[in-house]
C-alpha cells in the first residue's frame, strides 16, 4: 500500500509539473505535493556490457571539525588553504553514502547496506530507494560486505534488530570477519580514541552476530559471481575488499573506502583516522591512485559526491574527475 501511494503521489507530482509547462505557465508549480520519500530518492541504473548495476543513496554523513578526521598530522594553515581552494567550509564536510547493487542473470547482489536508521534520518534511505526503483528487498540474493564499518553494515538490520534483507547470504572476507569477531580486535595502528574504538567494536559485533548464520567467507583475490574480481586493501580494515566488475571488455573498479573525499585524492598523505592501520592506508591510497590513473580506470566510490563515479586524473596533483552524464536515471557505459 505504501509503495502504491508513493507511486500515485509521484505521478500526481509529475502531472502537476507537466501541465503548467505545456500551458506555458510554470508559476503555479506546487512542489509540496511531492512525497517526501521521493524528495530524498537517489538512484541511477548503469548498463555495463551485458550486466547492469545500480547506485542507490543511503543518505549522507556530516563530519564536523574535519581536520581531526582527514588530516590529523597536517599543519592547520595547509588544511585551511586546501578547503578554501575546494570552496568548502573548514568546519564541516558531508560524505555521500553511495551503495552499489549488481544484477547478473542469476543473482541480485547488494554491495554493503549503508548505515540504516540507527543514528538519525540523514541515513537509512536505501530501502526506499531500492523499492522506488521497482526492486523488492526480498529479491536480493546476496550481499557482499566490503568491510564491517557501521556505514556499510548498519543497514542490514532495523533498529529492532529485524533482518532487512531476509533472503540474502552475506559474503565477507575471512580476514575481516575474524578481525571483528576476535576477542580483542587490534587497533594499535589506529588513530581512533579508546572510546571510539569501543563503540565501533560493539556496534560491529552486534551486527555480525545477528547475521552470522548466513555468512559465507571468501578470500580477497577470489572471483565472486563470475563478474566480481576482489582485491585486498588492508589499511582501512584488515579485510577491506575492493573489486572490479567486468563485462564485454568494460569495467568499473569499486574502491569502496579508499577515498572519503576528493581532498584525499589531492592529498593522499593526509591520512584518515578511520583507517585501522593509518600508515598502510596512506600507502594503499597512493598505490590505487597511480593504478587507476595509469589504467584510465572508471572508478566507483562509497563516499565521494553522488553518484561516486569518475576517473582519477593528474596535473601537478591527482584530482577527481566525475563522469559527465546527461540523463538523471539511467546511463550506458
Ligand atoms: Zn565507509
Amino acid at each position: 500500500m505504501k509503495i502504491k501511494r508513493a507511486l500515485k503521489l509521484s505521478l500526481m507530482a509529475v502531472s502537476m509539473m507537466v501541465i503548467p509547462v505545456l500551458m506555458g505557465n510554470n508559476s503555479n508549480l506546487n512542489y509540496n505535493v511531492m512525497d517526501k520519500s521521493r524528495v530524498k530518492s537517489e538512484s541511477l541504473k548503469v548498463n555495463l556490457g551485458n550486466i547492469c548495476f545500480y547506485i542507490f543513496s543511503d543518505g549522507y554523513l556530516t563530519i564536523d571539525k574535519p581536520q581531526s578526521t582527514f588530516a590529523p598530522n597536517t599543519p592547520s594553515a595547509d588544511f585551511k588553504t586546501e578547503m578554501q581552494n575546494a570552496h568548502l567550509s573548514e568546519n564541516t564536510i558531508d560524505l555521500a553514502i553511495n551503495v552499489m547493487m549488481i544484477k547478473t542473470q542469476e543473482n541480485t547482489i547488494l554491495i554493503d547496506a549503508g548505515l540504516g536508521r540507527h543514528f538519525g534520518d540523514k541515513q537509512g534511505w536505501l530501502v526506499n530507494n531500492i523499492e522506488n526503483a521497482g526492486i523488492s528487498r526480498d529479491s536480493i540474493t546476496d550481499i557482499l560486505i566490503t568491510h564491517a564499518h557501521r556505514d556499510h553494515i548498519g543497514g542490514l538490520i532495523s533498529n529492532e534488530e529485524a533482518m532487512i534483507f531476509p533472503n540474502a547470504k552475506y559474503h565477507i572476507a575471512k580476514e575481516e570477519y575474524d578481525f571483528w569477531m576476535s576477542e580483542n580486535p587490534d587497533f594499535s595502528k589506529s588513530k581512533l580514541s579508546i572510546e571510539q574504538r569501543k563503540v565501533t567494536i560493539e556496534f560491529t559485533k552486534k551486527i555480525l552476530n545477528r547475521i552470522k548464520e548466513n555468512v559465507v567467507l571468501f578470500h580477497p583475490g577470489d572471483t565472486l559471481f563470475s563478474v566480481i574480481q576482489t582485491e585486498l586493501a588492508a589499511g582501512h580494515t584488515p579485510g577491506h575488499t575492493i573489486f572490479t566488475i567486468t563485462s564485454e571488455g568494460k569495467s568499473v573498479k569499486n574502491i569502496v573506502d579508499i577515498f572519503h573525499a576528493p581532498l584525499l585524492i589531492s592529498n593522499p598523505e593526509w591520512g584518515i583516522v578511520f583507517d585501522i592501520d593509518f600508515e598502510q592506508g596512506i600507502r594503499d591510497r597512493k598505490q590505487i591512485l597511480e593504478d587507476c590513473y595509469v589504467n584510465k580506470q572508471l572508478v566507483m566510490s562509497s563516499h565521494l559526491p553522488w553518484p561516486g563515479l569518475g576517473y582519477i586524473d593528474k596535473r601537478d596533483k591527482y584530482y577527481w574527475n566525475p563522469i559527465y552524464y546527461y540523463t538523471p536515471l539511467e546511463i550506458n557505459l
